[in-house]
């Protein structure tokens, strides 16, 4: 096969993070006979400082024109104090606009090898930590309006949180049929004792679960589910959430797996198009040192290879290489036990790449 992939390096480590994956993927290409080519798209810091934009027109055409994207991560210190309507992340809330994003589907599994690594008590992890997190994308506060107003001699602010039955409908039958994949069981997580918009999601969502009746669907409210994923995480298949809470229980979700630079994403909208990404940031603290942990980003990769480029058994041979380095026990730094020699961010991904067969 053939196909087109826009890479968006970003900024801090995303280069060095990108640019493994790569080579995974070029790998892959030569064992499977694929062709792969490779757009590059400049987007967050990177691209204020060259074009004065986050994501100039054309950097945004390219990306729409691929069968899939790559990213590593954008923004730091450098622009903090760039106005909020052109942040770094202000490129990547408009290329998942651009790009019609509205499920961000976010995996939390532990590698058996990594399991010391998990902050929760042993005999919760080894219980297995395996679950999915449907995350509603263009929606909800985030997406609402936002004003700071002078009210009364006070600074008053408010951000609007609004949800359609449509946003609801479709994001329901992503989840409902991630879980047909897994063990066909949806976890719904609302506010519905509290917020209107959670009624109307949770009424909706029960609505979709008539079209499927394989799936065997639960409701949980959002405090709850939080201190669940940390009490007992193995009760979990799939949980489908609205935007904002889904960011904040997926950052805890990921938490419970060891590292932050393990773990993949994808962004998915109507058509197979997607956005692939690691979950963590531009970690500009270890930028430019060859210390960043390329897993996640490589995993995002086999996530790309799955649900965008119609290629499962390519996906799950960077996944069989990436568990197979690990067993080897070669480690980064941010995975490596105290007192373990660490392997560099280039080191890891020439061994995955190397692990990459065809069967
Ligand atoms: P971060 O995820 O970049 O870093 C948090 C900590 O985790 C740091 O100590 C970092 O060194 C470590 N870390 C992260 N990824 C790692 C990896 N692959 N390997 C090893 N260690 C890793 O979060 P932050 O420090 O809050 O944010 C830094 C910048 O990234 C900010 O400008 C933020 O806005 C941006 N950010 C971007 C995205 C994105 O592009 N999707 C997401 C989150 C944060």
């Amino acid at each position: 096969m053939e196909k087109n992939i826009a890479l968006i390096p970003g900024d801090g480590i995303g280069p060095e993070i990108v640019r493994e994956a790569v080579h995974v993927l070029d790998r892959v290409a030569e064992s499977f006979r694929h062709t792969f080519h490779y757009e590059e798209v400049s987007m967050g810091g990177c691209a204020i400082d060259r074009y004065g934009s986050s994501l100039p027109d054309d950097m945004l055409a390219k990306a729409k024109a691929a069968d899939a994207v790559l990213l590593g991560a954008v923004g730091g210190p450098k622009w903090d104090h760039v106005p909020k309507e052109n942040r770094p992340e202000r490129g990547l809330l408009r290329l998942r606009a651009g790009l019609g994003l509205y499920a961000n589907i976010r995996p939390a599994r532990i590698f058996p090898q990594l399991a010391p690594s998990s902050p929760l008590r042993s005999d919760i992890v080894r219980q297995g930590i395996d679950f999915v997190i449907v995350r509603e994308l263009i929606g909800g506060v985030y997406f609402g309006e936002h004003r700071t107003e002078e009210r009364d001699g006070q600074r008053v602010a408010t951000d609007v949180m609004s949800y359609s039955e449509e946003e609801i409908r479709r994001i329901a039958r992503s989840a409902f049929e991630t879980a047909q994949k897994r063990s066909r069981r949806l976890c719904s997580v609302d506010k519905a004792n509290v917020l209107d918009t959670s009624r109307l999601w949770r009424k909706t969502v029960e609505e979709v679960a008539q079209d499927y009746p394989d799936v065997t669907l639960s409701h949980m409210y959002v405090d709850n589910c939080a201190m669940q994923i940390v009490k007992n995480p193995a009760q979990f298949d799939v949980i489908v959430t609205e935007n904002m809470f889904g960011d904040i229980l997926s950052d805890e979700a990921s938490m419970i797996t060891g590292s932050i630079g393990m773990i993949p994403s994808a962004s998915l909208g109507n058509g197979g198009r997607g956005l692939y990404e690691p979950i963590h940031g531009s970690a500009p603290d270890i930028a430019g040192q060859d210390k960043a942990n390329p897993i996640g980003t490589i995993l995002s990769a086999a996530m790309m290879l799955r649900y965008s480029l119609g290629m499962p058994k390519e996906a799950d041979a960077v996944e069989q290489a990436v568990n197979t380095v690990l067993e080897k026990g070669c480690r980064c730094a941010d995975i490596a036990a105290p007192g373990e020699a660490a392997i560099s961010c280039q080191r890891t991904g020439a061994l995955i790449a190397q692990e990459i067969k065809a069967n």
